[in-house]
C-alpha cells in the first residue's frame, strides 16, 4: 500500500512503484506476471464496509471524471430520494460489460442491486440490463446523454441532475470492477484494454482483442506480439482528438486513462482542413441538435453548448476536415 498527499494506493505484487513525470498517479512496473482467479463469495454490507470496501479497493468511477466511489457515493443520504441509474454502456464501449458481467458475474450483479436498495431504500433503482432493444452506439456512454435518451430530458438538465447528485450514475464497466471488489475481492489495479489494428488503407480489422492488464504493466509486450508492419499507435478512439505515438515508446498502463489502443500501419493521416462547404453534416449527425456549424460560421452565440456533450461526432463527419472539436473547447467552459 502506498501513501500520496493522504491518497492511498494499492499495488500489485512484484513491482516496483514510482510517480509518473506529473506526480499525478503511480507507476508501478511489474516484474512478473499477476492474476486470481477468486471464486465469486457472497458478503453482505452496510453502507460504512462498502464505502470501506471501495477505499480499500482505490475504485473510481469509469464514467464521471476523477471520482472515487467512496466520495461519490457519500454524496448520496440514506434518507433521500433520488435516481440510481445502472447503464448496460461504458464511455465509449470499448467491450461489452453488460454481457460479461450477465455471463460471468450474474449473482455478484443480482446482490449488488439488492444491496443499492438496502442501503439507499428511498432511491428509485433504473436498471437498463437485459433490455435487448438498447444497443449501444456512440454518444450512448456519455452519463448525461444516456439519461438525455432515456428520461427524455434535456441535455443541460441531466448534466445538473449529475453534478447536483440527483442521479447516482454507474455504467457497466464501472459496475464489473464494483463486482470484482465486494464479491471476488479483486481491487481496481486491472483493467480491460481493447486493440484495434487499421491497416495502410485505414482500413479497421473488426476481429476483437483486449487484454486484462494490471495498473503500471509495461505495454511494449502488445506490438511485440502483432505484425511488425503496425509502427503507430494511439490511446484515443477515433471520437477523440488522437495523439500519435512510435509503437516503441507505449510506455506502462495507466488504468485511469486507458481502456483501448489502435495500431496503425501508417501514420493516421493528418487532418487538412477545407473550407466549410455548408453540407450541413455535423448539424445532422450533432446527437443533441447543438448546432455547430454556428462556429464555423463565427455566430458563436448561436451554438448550443450547453447541449453540447463533447462526442467529436461532428468533427468525424465533416468532410472538409474541419476540427470542429477544437472550436467547441474554445466556448464550451
Ligand atoms: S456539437 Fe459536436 S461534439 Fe457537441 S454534441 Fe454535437 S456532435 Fe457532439
Ligand atoms: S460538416 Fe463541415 S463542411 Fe459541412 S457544414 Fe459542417 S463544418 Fe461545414
Amino acid at each position: 500500500m502506498l501513501a500520496h498527499n493522504g491518497k492511498k494506493v494499492l499495488a500489485p505484487v512484484n513491482g516496483v512503484a514510482n510517480l509518473t513525470p506529473d506526480q499525478k498517479y503511480f507507476q508501478i512496473k511489474q516484474d512478473g506476471s499477476w492474476s486470481t482467479t477468486s471464486p465469486y463469495h457472497f458478503r453482505q454490507f452496510d453502507f460504512v464496509t462498502l464505502l470501506e470496501s471501495f477505499d480499500e479497493g482505490a475504485l473510481y468511477s469509469l464514467d464521471l471524471v476523477e471520482t472515487p466511489l467512496k466520495d461519490y457515493f457519500q454524496k448520496f443520504k440514506k434518507e433521500s430520494s433520488f435516481k440510481i441509474v445502472l447503464s448496460p454502456f461504458c464511455r465509449y464501449q470499448h467491450l461489452n460489460f453488460e454481457e460479461m458481467i450477465l455471463r460471468d458475474m450474474k449473482d455478484a450483479y443480482l446482490s449488488f442491486i439488492e444491496l443499492l436498495k438496502l442501503i439507499y431504500p428511498k432511491a428509485e433503482v433504473s436498471n437498463f440490463f437485459e433490455i435487448p432493444s438498447l444497443d449501444f452506439e456512440h454518444p450512448n456512454g456519455i452519463p448525461e446523454f444516456f439519461l438525455h435518451k432515456q428520461f427524455h430530458q434535456s441535455v443541460d438538465k441531466t448534466r445538473k441532475s449529475l453534478i447536483g447528485h440527483e442521479v447516482l450514475f454507474l455504467g457497466a464497466e464501472t459496475i464489473f470492477h464494483v463486482l470484482r471488489k465486494l464479491y471476488y475481492n479483486e481491487p481496481f489495479t486491472k483493467r480491460h484494454l481493447a486493440v484495434f489494428l487499421v491497416d495502410r488503407k485505414g482500413r479497421m480489422d473488426l476481429e476483437p482483442r483486449q487484454f486484462f492488464l494490471t495498473n503500471g504493466q509495461a505495454l511494449a509486450f502488445i506490438p511485440a506480439n502483432l505484425d511488425k508492419r503496425y509502427k503507430i499507435a494511439s490511446f484515443e478512439t477515433v471520437f477523440e482528438e488522437v495523439t500519435p505515438m512510435d509503437v516503441g515508446s507505449l510506455g506502462y498502463f495507466n488504468i485511469y486513462e486507458h481502456y483501448s489502443i489502435t495500431l496503425y500501419e501508417k501514420l493516421p493521416a493528418a487532418r487538412k482542413e477545407f473550407s466549410c462547404i455548408d453540407c450541413m453534416e455535423c448539424n445532422n449527425y450533432c446527437p443533441t441538435n447543438a448546432n455547430p456549424v454556428q462556429l464555423i460560421k463565427g455566430k458563436t452565440e448561436e451554438f448550443e453548448k450547453s447541449q453540447c456533450i463533447s462526442c467529436g461526432i461532428c468533427t468525424v463527419y465533416c468532410p472538409s476536415g474541419i476540427d470542429i472539436r477544437k472550436r467547441i473547447e474554445g466556448v464550451v467552459v
